[in-house]
């Protein structure tokens, strides 16, 4: 295949997209599969000689899309969304026709530069204060290692980089257990150990307590441990819980500890200015992630990170060996000193495209309707009889069970073979429960509303 073949198949696979997208609502949200049965399909060696792409983009048709489930679905209420706007997707073909790698500005000095702006163009959309400069990350759990990492060496004063933490006393970091597992993986990467990870008792609301996380540091500090940082949570994955941030920023930073927040799902909705009550105080934290590939729109991989000052991180993951000095330019910003990875994808421009194309007043219209719609399916989700609703919507995520966690387990099952909507279970202070999420790009009312006709349904079949 050679790039004249490529025009023409560029052309296939866009009239297949087309196709694919309008009969999404058609197929069921999830694959309905049991394992294995695509791998048995797939030969078990590679081929010795090409294969004619008819034929190979025939056994895409006929094994792919009924082996997927469908995250575009219009119906798709499980996890977190993973929005693809199409104009993010026609500025991933272009960054994927390009190929190139943004690990210097010289690399791609439109790639570093776009990246720049869009950062400050995402960071006026939230609502933060100027100051704030950041980077694009493939994932939130890349940005948060690269927080604690940062933690644990100003900690450190930077001594973790060259010596390692053999004969250190043991680091601390301080989380709720309404932060996701992104925070576990990364005090286990970082060398700091699960074991160091502190989880603050939370309040009634499922905010972590500030004189709970004061009397945690105190008592590590007594017992020789060395307090490294907190990571606050705008929006839990579970059931979306809040962290208060005014008062546990300002217990943090009186410990003279810095604060990541992350609020990867939620941190979309803040370009509505009337949910910005939820994570107040935010601007005092160091460090904040949010996906703009969940609930804005951008497709998958796109995570920001914004840093009230970059230096901290700069010094902990920037590495400037002789071949990748760039000569006469110092004053050049080289994102990949700011992320783990070297190589990295010109992921500024699916959000240029996507902001553009839709303008924020736009995303934040998907936004109020999904918060409004899921209201109203939990209002009428409450109505049903053996229903109930165990967290209430936070933005436009709740929860639900019935009597008992096997009949909650059975209906969960009974739903997604069902294939209509597709929703997914979490444990809520030892109680296993239904969550619905609301937040997929194209979704309307009615196919809100879906779930609740499908629970009716199939609990009236009972
Ligand atoms: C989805 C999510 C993550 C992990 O995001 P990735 O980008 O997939 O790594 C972390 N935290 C929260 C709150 C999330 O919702």
């Amino acid at each position: 295949m050679n790039h004249d073949d490529l025009r023409d198949w560029s052309k296939r696979a866009a009239d297949w997209t087309h196709a694919y997208h309008a009969g999404l609502r058609e197929r069921p949200v999830r694959a309905p599969l049991t394992p294995g049965a695509i791998a048995r399909q797939l030969p078990p060696s590679p081929p010795e000689t090409p294969e004619a792409m008819e034929v190979i983009f025939a056994d895409f048709e006929r094994i792919v899309p009924d082996g997927m489930t469908h995250w575009q679905h219009p119906r798709f209420f499980a996890y977190f969304p993973a929005n693809a706007a199409p104009a993010s997707m026609l500025a991933e073909q272009l960054a994927n026709s390009i190929a190139a790698l943004g690990m210097l500005w010289q690399t791609s000095p439109a790639a570093t530069e776009m990246e720049q702006v869009m950062i400050d163009w995402l960071r006026q959309a939230l609502g933060l204060p100027e100051g704030f400069s950041g980077t694009i990350h493939d994932s939130a759990t890349t940005a948060t290692l690269s927080a604690i990492l940062t933690m644990r060496e100003a900690a450190l004063n930077w001594s973790g980089l060259s010596k390692g933490l053999t004969g250190q006393a043991p680091l601390r970091i301080y989380a709720s257990a309404e932060t996701h597992s992104s925070v576990d993986k990364a005090v286990r990467i970082a060398g700091i150990g699960q074991d160091n990870l502190v989880k603050v008792p939370t309040d009634s609301k499922l905010s972590m307590k500030p004189g709970a996380l004061l009397g945690a540091i105190n008592a590590d500090r007594a017992a020789g441990h060395m307090p490294a940082g907190v990571v606050l949570c705008a929006g839990g994955t579970s059931v979306g819980a809040f962290d208060r941030m005014q008062d546990l920023i300002a217990v943090a930073h009186g410990q003279g500890l810095p604060v990541h927040v992350d609020a990867a799902w939620a941190g979309s909705a803040m370009i509505c200015p009337e949910f910005r009550s939820l994570w107040q105080g935010v601007e005092q934290a160091d460090s904040i992630v949010f996906n703009p590939h969940k609930w804005l729109g951008a497709q998958f991989d796109c995570s920001v990170q914004f840093l009230k000052n970059p230096t901290p991180q700069v010094k902990t993951l920037g590495l400037r060996p002789s071949y990748l000095e760039t000569a006469g330019r110092e004053e050049v910003v080289n994102f990949n000193e700011w992320t783990v990875p070297l190589g990295r994808r010109f992921r500024a421009l699916k959000l240029w495209f996507l902001l553009r194309a839709h303008g924020l007043e736009d995303l934040r219209t998907r936004i109020r309707n999904h918060v409004a719609w899921a209201a109203e399916a939990c209002a009428a989700l409450r109505a049903l009889p053996g229903v109930q609703i165990v967290t209430e919507p936070s933005l436009s995520l709740f929860s639900f069970a019935l009597a008992d966690d096997a009949a909650t387990e059975a209906l969960l099952t009974r739903i997604n073979d069902d294939g209509r909507v597709y929703l997914t279970q979490t444990r809520h202070q030892g109680r296993y429960v239904i969550r619905v999420q609301v937040g997929q790009f194209d979704c309307t009312r009615d196919d809100v509303m879906m779930v609740v006709r499908v629970v009716g349904e199939l609990m009236a079949a009972a």
